[in-house]
C-alpha cells in the first residue's frame, strides 16, 4: 500500500540521536533543544521561540500565555483537524466556529468580521459575543495544508477590534507571506508549529510557539516546565510538562536541514496532482493561495461535481489499487464534542469537506509511486467524470 504520508528520515538524524545517547542528553535539557528553537526563531522572523511536546500544546500554551482563558472565546474555522478546537478547550475557552472561504479553504475573513459586528460590542478585553456573554478574544487562521492565508487582512481584523492573532500553523513550517516576509514578522501574536510524524517536518512529536514578543515565549516556557521558579523545587503556578526532549530536538534540527528540498518535492507532488486533475471537469488541484510561498503539506484533488456518493467509491478503488486513500478532517462542527459549540453558517465547510482527497505526498515518495497513484486516480476519474 503507498501511503499517505511517512517521514523522510535519511538525513543526519541517526547521527543526532547516536550524539544524545552518548552524550546521555536524552532529556528536556541539551543542545539540540537549543539549537532547535534557534532555527525555529530565526524561521519565523522572531527573536525567540519555544518547543514543546505537540502542535496540541503549542497551540494551548500560546493561548493560555496570552492571558486567554476561561469565559473567553477564540474564532476557529470548522475546517481544519480537531486539535485546533481542543487546544482552545485545554486553555479552559470555548471556541467560536466560522466557515472558510471556497477558494482557499482557509477561514473566511469577511465573514468572520461581519459575524463580530453584528453578533458582538465592544469590551474592555476584546468583543463581548452578545447571545453567550463570553469574550472574543483571538482569532485562529489555520494555513490548511500549509497554504499561506491573506495575514495582512487577519491583522487588519485584529487591530480592528483588539483580538490577538494565533495562527496554526501545525503544517507550514517554512513557509513565508508574500515579500518573503516571515510568519512571526507579519504582526500576528503567535505562530503555532507541529513537527507530527505526518508533517513536513517531523520529529516523531513535538511543536513549537514564534512570537514576536519574547515576553510571550519566556510566559510559554515558564508555563511548559512546571512553572518553576529558582533552581530548586519552588513552583508560583499550576503549571504543565510540555517540554521537548533533546532526542525529539535532534531528528528536527537534522529535519529542518533539509527543509527546502522538502518543499521543493512537496510542490513538485502538488504539481503533478494539479496536472491531472487539470485533465478532468470535474476535478480541481487543491487551493494554491496568492498570498505567499505555501507549504503544500497534503495535495490531491478536489471533487467539484455533483455526485455525492463518490467518496467511499474513490476510496474503494484505490485502496484496490494499492494506495493509501482516507475520508478528510471530518469538521469540527460535525463533531460530537463540538456540536453544541457557537458556529455560524457552515455552508461552504459542510459542501466541501467529502470532495476533498489528499493523495499520497511524502517528500521521498519515488516516481513509480507517484505514477502508479496517477494512474489509479486517472482510471476512476475516467469512468466517472468527462475529460476536458
Ligand atoms: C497536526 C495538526 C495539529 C496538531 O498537532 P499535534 O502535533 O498532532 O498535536 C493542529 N492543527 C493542525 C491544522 C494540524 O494539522
Amino acid at each position: 500500500m503507498i501511503p499517505l504520508a511517512t517521514p523522510n528520515l535519511n538525513g543526519r538524524e541517526s547521527e543526532y540521536l547516536q550524539d544524545c545517547i552518548t552524550s546521555t542528553f536524552v532529556s528536556t535539557v541539551g543542545q539540540f533543544v537549543v539549537d532547535f528553537e534557534t532555527r525555529i526563531a530565526n524561521l519565523s522572523g522572531t527573536s525567540s521561540a519555544v518547543v514543546l511536546c505537540s502542535g496540541t500544546t503549542a497551540l494551548h500554551l500560546a493561548i493560555e500565555g496570552l492571558g486567554i482563558g476561561e469565559g473567553d472565546l477564540v474564532m476557529v474555522p470548522s475546517l481544519t483537524f480537531i486539535a485546533t478546537a481542543n487546544s482552545v478547550k485545554h486553555a479552559r475557552a470555548d471556541v467560536w466556529l466560522m466557515d472558510v472561504s471556497v477558494d482557499d479553504w482557509m477561514m473566511d475573513v469577511v465573514r468572520a468580521r461581519a459575524a463580530i459586528i453584528a453578533k458582538t460590542d465592544p469590551h474592555p478585553k476584546g468583543r463581548l459575543h452578545r447571545a453567550s456573554g463570553k469574550v472574543l478574544r483571538a482569532i485562529m487562521p489555520v494555513m490548511i495544508m500549509g497554504s499561506v492565508p491573506d495575514f495582512d487582512a487577519f491583522v487588519a481584523l485584529g487591530k480592528e477590534f483588539d483580538l490577538r492573532i494565533i495562527v496554526d500553523a501545525a503544517a507550514a513550517i517554512g513557509t513565508t507571506r508574500k515579500d518573503n516576509v516571515a510568519l512571526g514578522a507579519t504582526g500576528v501574536d503567535a505562530v503555532c508549529y507541529s513537527f507530527n510524524g505526518n508533517k513536513t517536518v517531523t520529529c516523531g512529536g513535538g511543536g513549537a510557539v514564534a512570537a514576536a514578543d519574547p515576553a510571550l515565549i519566556d510566559t510559554i516556557k515558564h508555563l511548559s516546565s512546571t512553572g518553576r521558579v529558582g533552581a530548586n523545587y519552588d513552583h508560583d503556578i499550576v503549571a504543565y510538562n510540555y517540554r521537548m526532549t533533546n532526542l525529539q530536538a535532534a531528528v528536527g534540527l537534522a529535519q529542518l536541514e533539509r527543509l527546502d528540498s522538502f518543499l521543493d518535492s512537496k510542490q513538485a507532488i502538488r504539481d503533478r496532482y494539479a496536472d491531472m486533475a487539470a485533465e478532468f471537469a470535474d476535478l480541481a488541484p487543491f487551493p494554491e493561495p496568492q498570498h505567499g510561498r505555501n507549504g503544500h503539506w497534503f495535495s490531491g484533488v478536489w471533487y467539484t461535481g455533483d455526485r455525492d456518493d463518490l467518496d467511499s467509491a474513490f476510496q474503494a478503488h484505490m485502496k484496490a489499487a494499492g494506495v493509501d486513500l482516507r475520508p478528510f478532517w471530518k469538521p469540527l462542527h460535525l463533531q460530537k464534542p463540538y456540536i453544541e459549540a457557537l458556529a455560524e453558517s457552515m455552508q461552504v465547510t459542510t459542501d466541501i469537506w467529502r470532495r476533498i482527497f489528499p493523495l499520497p505526498c511524502s517528500t521521498h515518495i519515488g516516481q513509480d509511486d507517484l505514477n502508479t497513484v496517477v494512474a489509479a486516480a486517472k482510471a476512476f476519474w475516467n469512468k466517472t467524470s468527462e475529460r476536458k
